[in-house]
């Protein structure tokens, strides 16, 4: 705050004043900046200069003129100050004095009535020498300019922005508690340094800093998110802003920071990026962002020139995995395997989880040259097998998991298309890959396409399929140690017009995923409990097994549509034996078994279809009413010359004789398969073309029924 005038210098001035004449006096007084009041003792002014007449209203001329001002000691309670009776304690007085703050009412700028300003008064006696009387100098000062910096230093405190002001050359003169904060310099070093001194210790640029300053002194500031290192182990994002202060001719007073911190924002940011791109179970990225990425590396081609290539994994039986030992395992899975990929794909690929156990790598710009980018892909892609084949230890259990792996290697030209059609091309492959038995690499070809095309068209001719035209049931003999034939399996047949015969292995899983399954299966039943009460009327007792796809089984109503058609067809479910897959029984394992126990309830026998196989074989064994177990054609082909085969038959027969289960071999094509088994286990039944291949009904029965004595 400037002091008030001397008073020395007072004296001196109204020394000067009393040597001017009046015009001089008026141009001495008009100088001063503050409001300036020559008083005689009875306050009637001998000067005042224009500052001063300011203070008044226009018509001042007044015996005293601060009897016209408004003076507030207060300003929020307007509480009133009486300036002429403080002027006259002074003079009194003779002392010397400076008033506390006051508020004055400015006449000419109170047109609104709020507009007070904070003012000190001080008045100096002064022994007049010549006239011997004394006079009162009262100067006026206002003090706006101080209060607002005052308050702007209060606000500055108060802020959590980190702000400082430097003088002219640069050196920081009033850094703000946040900004020692976020710095950890104290007020006292802060002023010892520059601020480009500061910037250069402390401040990490994304752009180069001579640019910064560039921007800083040509247009008088800078914006930008920096990184700020006030030590080795803390860091802050923050937003910076640097502003130059100039005169009116350019000479540079002040340069102004303010730092606003903005990790919080950063993390909040990075946090929805990070649900947006990345999968939360892995932390991989997920499909979106492959997506994205797969955009950039075609967008990028015409610089790069360059191949790139992708990989899908899939897990092979995951799904059953998960079913039988839970979530929490199956989780932990997709972890350990997430972890190994990311290794192997290194720092320069992407790894993603597409959803579920499917994983993708993405292979960025490996190669111009085709060949090496092709042999770089597929070696990239078989190390990715070789590593997910491995024995997992979670939870202290043990388990086994394979991958099958589709790639394929694109570039932008070959490609002409977006994101989803190269997943769908490499999704062909590991699926053919899956189809090949899983734990496979196989690599994009359009013979793929090929067969999408006619699975596409199978589906739709199964969605117009005419039950009766199209379908028709086969039938092949299961045969016991004395020739006879005991039983059948009745296995499906599709003449389609256009397509002709088509395999149940190609029409099945076909239909299982359209659900048409479901209809069709309902058909079978329907036509094999009518084949089975006239066979079981005409030529005695005879049993037939019917295949069930989990699809069907799993159905709300199966249960009662099978009683319906019980009741529908007059079959006796003794005569029936139906066929299921152990997979039907790792889903819901707990309504499967209710459902079985219904259906045995009702009469029915249960096979377990493809014994072996499967995932876990022995443990449901113990919960299930089953009746008998259908080893594998797999497990058949090879024996008697192979002897894990034999192994394997040989415990399938134990255990089936140790629970007294029928078993029914299937595949048997040779003789000395034959005879291995009914060594082996003479009560086995023996299915396979050995005796026959399916037939129709037909013609079954003229082989195969017959020859019994009719009843
Ligand atoms: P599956 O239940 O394992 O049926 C046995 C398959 O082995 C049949 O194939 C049969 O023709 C074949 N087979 C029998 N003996 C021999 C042999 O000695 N050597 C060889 N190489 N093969 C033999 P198919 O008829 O092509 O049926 C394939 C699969 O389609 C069946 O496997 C079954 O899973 C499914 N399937 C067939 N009919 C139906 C049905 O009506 N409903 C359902 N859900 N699935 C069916
Ligand atoms: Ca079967
Ligand atoms: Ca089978």
């Amino acid at each position: 705050m400037r002091e008030a005038l001397p008073k020395t210098e007072a004296t001196d001035l109204i020394d000067q004043l009393k040597q001017a004449h009046q015009v001089q006096k008026q141009q001495i007084v008009d100088q001063f900046h503050d409001g300036l009041f020559l008083l005689t003792a009875q306050l009637t002014p001998l000067l005042i200069n224009e500052t001063g007449k300011s203070f008044l209203e226009e018509n001042w001329f007044s015996a005293c003129p601060f009897s016209q001002i408004q003076a507030y000691a207060q300003k929020q309670n307007r509480l009133r100050f009486d300036l002429k009776s403080w002027c006259l304690q002074q003079f009194e007085s003779e002392s010397d004095a400076t008033s506390p703050l006051l508020w004055l009412r400015i006449p000419a700028l109170s047109k609104d009535k709020c507009t007070l300003v904070p003012v000190l008064i001080s008045a100096v006696v002064i022994q007049s020498s010549e006239d011997d009387g004394r006079n009162l100098l009262i100067q006026i000062q206002d003090q706006s300019l101080q209060i607002q910096a005052e308050a702007q230093i209060r606000l500055m405190e108060a802020s959590h922005a980190g702000q400082f002001i430097t003088d002219a050359h640069g050196y920081i003169t009033q850094p703000n508690y946040a900004f020692s904060a976020y710095t950890g310099l104290n007020p006292d070093s802060l002023k010892k340094i520059t601020y480009i001194e500061w910037l250069q210790n402390q401040v990490v640029f994304r752009v180069p800093f001579g640019s910064v300053m560039k921007a800083l002194l040509e247009n008088g500031c800078w914006n930008g998110e920096v990184q700020l290192t006030p030590s080795s182990n803390v860091e802050y994002h923050a937003v910076l802003s640097l502003s130059m202060l100039t005169d009116y001719n350019r000479n540079i007073e002040h340069f102004i920071a303010v730092l606003q911190d903005i990790t919080d924002i950063r993390q909040a940011n990075n946090e929805i990026k990070r649900l947006a791109y990345y999968d939360n179970l892995t932390g991989l990225a997920n499909r979106t962002l492959l997506h994205n990425q797969i955009e950039t590396t075609l967008d990028h081609y015409p610089i790069s020139q360059s191949y790139s290539g992708l990989i899908l994994l899939d897990l092979d039986s995951f799904r059953m995995l998960n079913d039988t030992l839970g979530l929490e395992i199956g989780d932990q899975l997709l972890i350990l395997v997430s972890q190994k990929l990311t290794k192997l794909a290194g720092p320069e690929n992407l790894v993603a989880r597409l959803e579920g156990d499917e994983f993708a790598i993405l292979v960025k710009e490996i190669s111009q040259n085709q060949e090496e980018a092709h042999t770089k892909l597929l070696n990239l892609a078989y190390k990715a097998q070789e590593a997910i084949d491995d024995r997992y230890t979670i939870k202290n259990r043990s388990l086994h998991c394979t991958a099958s792996i589709g790639l394929h290697l694109y570039n932008q030209p070959e490609v002409n298309a977006h994101s989803d059609e190269l997943i769908r091309y490499t999704n062909m492959a590991m699926h053919e890959a899956k189809n090949l038995g899983g734990n496979q690499v196989y690599q994009f070809e359009e013979r793929l396409c090929k067969i999408a095309q006619q699975r596409l068209e199978m589906l739709q001719a199964l969605n117009h399929s005419e039950l009766d035209n199209e379908f028709e049931l086969y039938f092949q003999p299961q045969v016991d140690a004395q020739g006879n034939t005991v039983s059948a399996e009745t296995l499906l047949r599709w003449f389609h017009p256009v397509l002709g015969l088509v395999p149940p292995a190609q029409f099945i899983p076909v239909a299982e995923e359209g659900r048409q399954i479901i209809k069709i299966g309902l058909w079978v039943m329907h036509k094999a409990f009518i084949q089975a009460k006239y066979w079981n009327e005409t030529y005695g007792p005879f049993r037939i097994s019917i295949n069930i796809s989990p699809i069907q089984f799993h159905e709300q109503s199966f249960v009662e549509l099978v009683i319906g058609l019980i009741k529908f067809t007059q079959v006796n479910p003794k005569h029936i034996t139906l066929e299921l897959t152990e997979g039907v029984l790792i889903r819901n394992t707990n309504l499967a078994l209710q459902k079985i126990q219904h259906l045995v309830s009702l009469g029915f026998h249960i096979s377990i279809d493809d014994f072996g196989t499967g995932y876990s074989s022995l443990s449901y064994l113990q919960k299930l009413p089953i009746h008998e177990l259908k080893i594998d054609q797999s497990f058949i082909r090879h024996i008697p010359d192979n002897e894990n085969d034999v192994a394997i038959v040989d415990s399938i027969l134990k255990l089936a004789h140790n629970k007294n289960l029928t078993v029914v071999a299937e595949g048997v094509e040779l003789e000395s398969q034959a005879a291995f088994l009914r060594e082996a286990a003479p009560e086995v039944l023996i299915q396979g073309y050995l005796y026959s291949k399916p037939i129709p009904a037909a013609e079954f029965e003229t082989k195969f029924l017959a020859q019994r004595p009719k009843l």
